[in-house]
């Protein structure tokens, strides 16, 4: 089955979350599977791009409006990713350095997906599915079906993954004009609430629709930022599964990006020694349980609450425990996180920031990670530190409720049901507890690290969905 896979982030491409991990990683394992799976992006200009060598694949041009543009598609050389990547590049319009950011991103995402439709129309061979992911890549299945110039491809298969429905690229309809010609009576499948919905017109082209966590399904039909009725309508062909993580990138026995590896059967001193490294960069007393805290600083990661909490938490286990934070965003958060550097300087450190080799090293070192979010289709980040050894303590939402399982029910991390100060800072107070208790910590750690959640099962999973919609 050939596969062709279109986001705006790839890891190591290009990242600002999640999907860029994914997208980094299930292609290659659907390789492995035995299928040709390949990667669409725009070409960022990262340092990814820099220091790879790229092949021109084509050259083409299209109309937005009355304007000519030019795109050219060029081709990753070496197979660094273990799958061929292609990036769209469009003079003055793709080839920047942020992923999203930029005033005119709607335009700029229309023009790519564009490309990619105008591209893939001059094959001469056809591939099986056109998986597209989040409302970047949304309005592609409705190019394929509905505009005139690209009928013949209306018969290939696609699927959307919704990583985060919070984001849908809403836009009003004088962005219409810039699409490619189509029948005017089929807008109702680009329209939500009297505007383009780039999300919501995947989750009605598409012939399936999947998110990251089966959990995360159940949510969206409550509680999907507008978009709930249109789940529920559309739930015949929704799925959840789970994202997997890259085994080849998260390991912490082989993971460049370590000072110091381990594994099942080194943890304990593997982690220690790591934790040591942080411990003395940031000034902390390494006796103390370290909980950290990475991700992006914005209201679904409930990175509003951790200034309070962190302060709070302090006052009552004073003296305790250690907290660092990783984490760039929302400027009020930011600044907030700051701000209390001074008064718990010692046990106390944030790094307003991304760093890509610091989380590394963060899972490998820490005891704990915290993860109070009020929305989380999958995460990842509880995943990566069950693999290095590092206890979760996280809310029962979404992905989080799916992947961790509290030691109270005989599981391997710390759950809690609202993200609310006095859920977090109880639960702070548990993890504090829990560390006393060395024993049961370190068979804990034995247990987390063993637990597969490589993309091995995932991969699967969504070849088998594919099939259920090509045969
Ligand atoms: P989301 O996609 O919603 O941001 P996920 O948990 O799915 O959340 O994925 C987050 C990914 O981004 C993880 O790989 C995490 O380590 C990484 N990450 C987030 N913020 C930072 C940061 N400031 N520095 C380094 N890595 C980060």
């Amino acid at each position: 089955m050939e596969i062709i896979h279109v986001a705006a982030e790839c890891f190591p491409m290009a990242k600002v979350g999640g999907l860029a991990d994914v997208v980094g990683a299930l292609p290659k394992y659907q390789i492995q599977l035995g299928h040709l799976a390949k990667v669409v992006m725009p070409m960022h200009k990262t340092s990814f791009l820099h220091a790879n060598e790229w092949d021109v694949a084509y050259k083409g041009e299209m109309f937005m409006q009355h304007q000519q543009i030019h795109y050219t598609i060029i081709k990753e050389k070496s197979n660094a990713l273990g799958f061929d990547l292609y990036c769209v590049d469009i003079l003055g319009l793709l080839d920047r350095e942020s992923v999203y950011g930029y005033e005119d991103d709607q335009y700029r995402y229309i023009a790519f997906q564009m490309a990619v439709v105008d591209w893939m129309s001059q094959w001469q061979h056809q591939p099986d599915v056109v998986h597209v992911h989040d409302y970047h890549a949304g309005l592609i299945p409705f190019f394929m079906r509905y505009c005139q110039a690209y009928t013949h491809l209306s018969s290939i298969k696609t699927v959307l993954t919704v990583h985060n429905a919070q984001y849908q690229g809403w836009m009003d309809w004088t962005f219409a004009n810039y699409f490619p010609a189509f029948d005017q009576w089929k807008s109702g499948m680009l329209e939500w609430n009297n505007q383009i919905n780039p999300l919501a017109s995947a989750i009605k082209c598409a012939d399936k629709v999947t998110t990251v966590s089966a959990t995360y399904m159940q949510e969206l039909m409550n509680q999907a930022n507008g978009l709930e009725q249109l789940f529920q309508y559309e739930q015949g062909k929704c799925t959840g599964i789970i994202n997997g993580i890259d085994y080849d990138i998260w390991n912490p026995a082989t993971d460049s990006r370590l000072l110091h590896h381990f594994d099942v059967q080194t943890a304990a001193t593997g982690k220690q020694l790591n934790k040591k490294e942080l411990c003395e960069t940031f000034g902390f007393d390494i006796k103390l349980p370290l909980i950290i805290f990475i991700g992006r600083l914005v209201g679904e990661k409930a990175a509003d609450l951790l200034p309070d909490a962190i302060h709070q938490s302090f006052e009552r286990y004073y003296n305790q425990f250690n907290v660092l934070v990783l984490g760039n965003g929302n400027p009020a958060i930011e600044n907030a996180l700051s701000s209390i550097r001074e008064r718990w300087y010692g046990y106390y450190h944030s790094q307003i920031t991304y760093n890509e080799t610091l989380s590394h090293q963060m899972y490998a070192g820490a005891d704990f990670l915290l993860m109070p979010s009020r929305v989380e289709p999958c995460g990842l980040n509880q995943l990566y530190a069950m693999r290095y050894g590092t206890i979760p303590i996280v809310r029962r939402t979404g992905g989080l409720n799916d992947t961790v399982l509290d030691v109270g029910d005989g599981g391997y991390g710390i759950c809690f049901n609202q993200a609310s100060l006095l859920d977090i800072v109880y639960s702070i107070g548990r993890a504090i507890e829990l560390y006393q208790h060395q024993e049961l910590t370190s068979s804990i750690r034995q247990k987390m690290m063993t637990i597969n959640n490589s993309w091995n099962k995932s991969a699967a999973e969504y070849i088998e969905l594919y099939y259920s919609i090509y045969r």
